[in-house]
């Protein structure tokens, strides 16, 4: 009996009416999703689909103890930040127990787009300067402002926007300290001051690029020494995903100055955040009174809290650590007999399989949909696969992907 009476036609049709066109389908046959639970979704037949993309629902979709505390939580009081209430302290005072105590105060917003551009305005406060830079395949977010640091967009950057080439292998991973140094240079050259690096610290969509750990503090130490601020986009890599710590900057050694968050952070539900140390926010707050109307309201916080409290009751950093190797290791174990897989990158439960081309890449990433598992790709070339499911994947759950991206790659690698 299917879920749903609408038929996929029908609700193509429906989008291309109504949606505006910047919207696209994942897929060659976008799937009709009706419900979801842990790690698995279900569509209008009644098929379920292993869920190895979404790094959103981090604690698995649906977890019933977030469900509860939001609904809980939407009974009993939803308010802004300008009343005193317990739940924004509480969060803030758990998110700074998980990051240096150089880090010191939290401001909410409801997406990663809001709080990356809060984070250049502080940064353009405290620095006095006007220059940053990103990474040349990067991806931070919708704001105007954003979107012109978003490579990866492909549309023109904004003023003042310089890029350096994302680290892709060891060779440029060690070098990455060096190019930073040297876009500062051409920046001076040019006149502009630099206010900061902001990276997403995985580099997700430059094709997901861990190694090695460390890599980033020479370009931490330049920017600093600069003037400028080191931005941790921890959009993607936050809350556990790396099993090594709950953010990915952790793994490199290096003490960022302002922390953007979100999306695992509410496990579906719209809250956001940026932390920062006090000396890097004092300019700004002495200027602005930042409010965001839904940023950090009392049902977003119940929501958040919930998240950690699963995180740390179902040792998900610890089971992204071991599934993460195990997958990973199955990975390197096929990429043994296929020669379409180039090399298999990866953190904890963020792996990234650089395959031959980018058609190989959207074969097998239609062919797992077809098997019924969902992955995507990365990368400037979109010859990476890109496998992030929730944190509470299994082995069980890696063996049918492995086994299912055998299938696949017999097929049409
Ligand atoms: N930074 C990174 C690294 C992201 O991947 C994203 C979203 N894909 C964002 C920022 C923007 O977050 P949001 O979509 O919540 O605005």
């Amino acid at each position: 009996m299917p879920e749903s009476s609408a038929s996929s036609s029908d609700l193509l049709a429906r989008r291309a009416s109504v949606l505006a066109p910047t919207y696209r389908l994942f897929y060659e046959e976008p799937v009709h999703v009706v419900r979801a639970a842990g790690v698995w979704m279900y569509d209008a037949q009644g098929r379920r689909y292993l869920d190895a993309y979404n790094n959103v629902p981090v604690v698995g979709h649906c977890h019933p103890y977030v469900v509860e505390a939001l609904t809980k939580q939407a009974a009993i009081l939803n308010t802004h930040t300008r009343y005193l209430t317990d739940g924004p302290l509480e969060l803030a005072e758990r998110l700074l127990a998980t990051v240096s105590p150089e880090l010191t105060n939290v401001t909410f917003t409801c997406t990663g787009s809001e709080a990356n551009d809060l984070a250049i305005r502080i940064s353009k406060a405290a620095t006095g300067g006007t220059g940053f830079i990103v990474t040349d395949f990067a991806y931070h977010g919708t704001t105007e402002t954003i979107a012109g640091m978003s490579p990866a967009t492909g549309i023109p950057l904004g003023p003042d926007v310089f890029t350096i080439a994302a680290p892709v292998g060891t060779a440029d991973a060690a070098r990455f300290g060096a190019l930073v140094r040297e876009c500062l240079d051409e920046m001076r050259a040019r006149g502009v001051k630099p206010a900061g690096l902001l990276v997403d610290t995985l580099f997700s969509s430059d094709g997901v690029l861990t190694n090695p750990a460390g890599f980033l503090a020479p370009a931490v130490e330049a920017i600093q020494a600069a003037g400028g601020l080191f931005i941790a986009d921890e959009v993607q890599p936050g809350f556990g995903r790396t099993g090594q710590g709950m953010w990915g900057f952790q793994r490199h050694g290096v003490v960022p100055d302002l922390i953007t968050m979100g999306k695992p952070m509410g496990n579906g539900h719209p809250v956001a955040a940026l932390v920062a140390r006090r000396e890097a926010i004092q300019e700004f707050a002495s200027r602005v009174r930042y409010f965001n109307t839904f940023g950090g309201n009392t049902v977003a916080c119940a929501v958040a809290l919930a998240v950690l409290d699963v995180i740390e009751e179902e040792g998900l950093l610890a089971n992204a650590y071991v599934v993460g190797a195990y997958l990973k290791a199955g990975l390197e174990k096929l990429q043994e007999r296929y020669a379409a897989i180039k090399e298999v990158r990866g953190a904890g439960l963020f792996i990234g399989a650089q395959m031959d081309s980018r058609e190989t890449t959207g074969r097998v990433v239609n062919g797992m949909r077809r098997e019924g598992v969902l992955i995507g790709s990365a990368g400037r070339n979109v010859d990476t696969l890109k496998i992030r499911p929730p944190l509470t994947f299994s082995r069980n759950d890696a063996d049918f992907l492995l086994a299912a991206l055998e299938r696949v790659l017999r097929q049409s690698a």
